[in-house]
Formats: C-alpha cells, sequence, structure tokens
C-alpha cells in the first residue's frame, strides 16, 4: 500500500504525543506562555512537535517539517522553567534527550515548503486544550501540493463503546478510518450521504472571534438546517463531518480579520480527513486549498468543508451574502 510506512510512523509519533499532551493537562503543567501574536502556547505544545519531529527526522531524513511551534522564544532565560518542563515531559518516552536535543527537534519543525513535505500543529486548539474542550494533534503530508496522508490525534473526541480518544486517518485514495487511541480498533468512516435539510447539522468554531456566526448560522437558516448548530475547537470538527455527526463546517472570517488568513497546518490534516471519507473541502468561493507557497493559505477565503452533496448548495449562499 502506497505511503504504508509514513502512516504507521505518523500514527505511532501522534500516539506519542497525544500520550504527553494528556499527561500534562492532567498535571496542572499547562504553564501557558503567550506568543507575539497573543496566542497561548503551552509545555504540551512543545512536547508534542519534539517529539513528532524527531521521529520524523529519523525515519524521513529528506523530509522537511512545517510545523507551528518555534524553540526560539523557550531559549530566552525567562522561559527556562518551561524548558526544563517540556524536557522532562519527552524524556518519559526519550529518557535520554537532554535540553538541546529538544530544542534542536522543535526547530526541525521550522522547513521550508517543498515539494514534499510534512505540516504539523502539534496542538491545534491549543484554548480547547486549556479549558478542556476538544483539541488535535494535526499532521499531514504534502506532495507536489496535494494532501497524501493527513492525521487528527483527538485524545478528548468521544469515540465508539464509550471511550474517549481518537485518531482520525486518511490515506488519498485509500479512505478515512478512525482509531481508538486504547484499543487501536479502527473502522472507516463515511459522510452522512444526505441533502435532505432535516438531518443537516452545521459546526463551526467554539471561538467567536475565529468566524462570523451570524453569516454561517444564516446560511444554514437559508437551507432549512434542522439539527442545532454545534461549536467545536480544532480540526476535531473535520472529524465529526467524516463521521457523520456534522454535515457542514463554515469559517467565514469577521470583517476585522478579512486580512488574517489561514495556516496550512490548521486545515491540511482536516481536508483530506472529510475529502477521503466522501466530502467536499474548498474555500468559501469553491477554490482548492493552496499548499503550495506559503504557511499561509494566501490564495483562499475561509473554509468550507461539507458532505458533499449540499457543497454547490451552500457554495450559491456565500454569493448571496
Ligand atoms: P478553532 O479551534 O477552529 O477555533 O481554530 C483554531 C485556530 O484558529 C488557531 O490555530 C488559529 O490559527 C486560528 N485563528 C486565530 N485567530 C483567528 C481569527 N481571528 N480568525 C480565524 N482563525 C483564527
Ligand atoms: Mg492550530
Amino acid at each position: 500500500m502506497l505511503y504504508h510506512r509514513e502512516r504507521e510512523i505518523a500514527i505511532a509519533a501522534t500516539l506519542a504525543a497525544a500520550t504527553l499532551c494528556e499527561r500534562v493537562r492532567h498535571s496542572q503543567q499547562e504553564q501557558t506562555m503567550t506568543k507575539a501574536d497573543s496566542s497561548p502556547v503551552t509545555v504540551a505544545d512543545f512536547g508534542a512537535q519534539a517529539l513528532i519531529c524527531q521521529a520524523l527526522a529519523a525515519n524521513f531524513p529528506d523530509d522537511s517539517i512545517v510545523g507551528e511551534e518555534d524553540a526560539h522564544v523557550l531559549q530566552q532565560p525567562e522561559s527556562r522553567a518551561i524548558l526544563e518542563q517540556v524536557t522532562a515531559q519527552v524524556q518519559v518516552l526519550r529518557p535520554d534527550a537532554t535540553q538541546e536535543d529538544v530544542i534542536t527537534w522543535i526547530n526541525h519543525g521550522n522547513g521550508q515548503i517543498s515539494q514534499r513535505y510534512w505540516t504539523l500543529d502539534p496542538i491545534d486548539g491549543t484554548k480547547g486544550f486549556i479549558r478542556g474542550d476538544q483539541y488535535a494533534i494535526a499532521l499531514a503530508l504534502i506532495e507536489q501540493g496535494e494532501v497524501k496522508l493527513g492525521i487528527l490525534g483527538c485524545p478528548a473526541f468521544p469515540g465508539d463503546h464509550q471511550e474517549q480518544g481518537v485518531i482520525f486517518v486518511a490515506v488519498q485514495g485509500q479512505g478515512t478510518e478512525m482509531l481508538s487511541l486504547h484499543s487501536g480498533q479502527s473502522r472507516s468512516l463515511r459522510v452522512k450521504a444526505t441533502d435532505n435539510p432535516s438531518q443537516l447539522c452545521l459546526i463551526e468554531s467554539l471561538e467567536t472571534a475565529h468566524g462570523n456566526r451570524p453569516q454561517q448560522r444564516a446560511i444554514a437558516q437559508a437551507l432549512k438546517f434542522g439539527q442545532k448548530t454545534q461549536q467545536m475547537d480544532s480540526q476535531a470538527k473535520y472529524g465529526a463531518i467524516a463521521l457523520g455527526q456534522a454535515d457542514l463546517y463554515l469559517r467565514i472570517p469577521l470583517p476585522q480579520s478579512q486580512h488574517k488568513k489561514e495556516n496550512i497546518w490548521d486545515h491540511a490534516p482536516g481536508a483530506i480527513i472529510v475529502t477521503e471519507a466522501g466530502g467536499k473541502v474548498t474555500d468559501l468561493d469553491g477554490k482548492p486549498f493552496d499548499l503550495t507557497s506559503n504557511i499561509k493559505m494566501e490564495n483562499n477565503r475561509g473554509i468550507l468543508a461539507s458532505n458533499g452533496i449540499i457543497h454547490e448548495q451552500v457554495l450559491a449562499q456565500i454569493r448571496n451574502l
């Protein structure tokens, strides 16, 4: 099977990162720093990026990784305590790791976009992670601008049999699966294949600043969606669509953030999770994501992920806004 080795190594690395994140979350070591863009970052974001970059560098030394975090801030004298905590968390799984190793591994995630590269958001939805809600360890392999493999590790996502914690995995042409974080049991996923509005449900970000809720809801209302709108942090929203628990994810920029563009690591894994489950993902103008030029999707505007069947109807509503 194509990408078998990439899939196995990426799943194992995501599992290790998920274990670290949950340990940090339960140990109240959620010491938070604020980045230059005012967004929060925790011990777990850095630890998860270190573990995943180490595993990818060891197995695919020629691949670059475009990750969200940067160890520069950890090297400042005032961050010493945090660097020590990050190193201690990484050492639980990699006992020989030094502080220098941890910094080197994190910074391996500052690679360039190229013909073949990985995107990594070690904790997508850091605000959800801190709040005790959903978050995702989000990893994707891109070749020639196309997502070939996508992984979303979601330790707080309700899986089958009342177990909490799943990993969504999709490989191009091979479908989407959901694996239990605990048993490893897997099953394939399909979107809810209906255009019956009474069964349809909108999903949107839990953070009010991350999308234009009035416009998003106006579209669901115009299409007469019968199910209550859900809010969820992180790319777990794409997993919910692949599972058929929601049918439309809209991210319409607010007027004050029109200039803000989406990050590639915030959408590349989610996109393949939905498309391989039979859905469709574009921007708000129906354009595919541009993953070839920049860490920002400069040539795209907002996000539209759907079960596929309703995609054109939604695009028509967006044009009417
Ligand atoms: P979500 O959990 O879906 O709300 O998405 C979290 C992501 O939203 C973060 O990774 C940020 O990159 C991104 N983000 C931060 N501020 C904004 C904003 N004003 N508009 C849209 N997305 C944002
Ligand atoms: Mg993110």
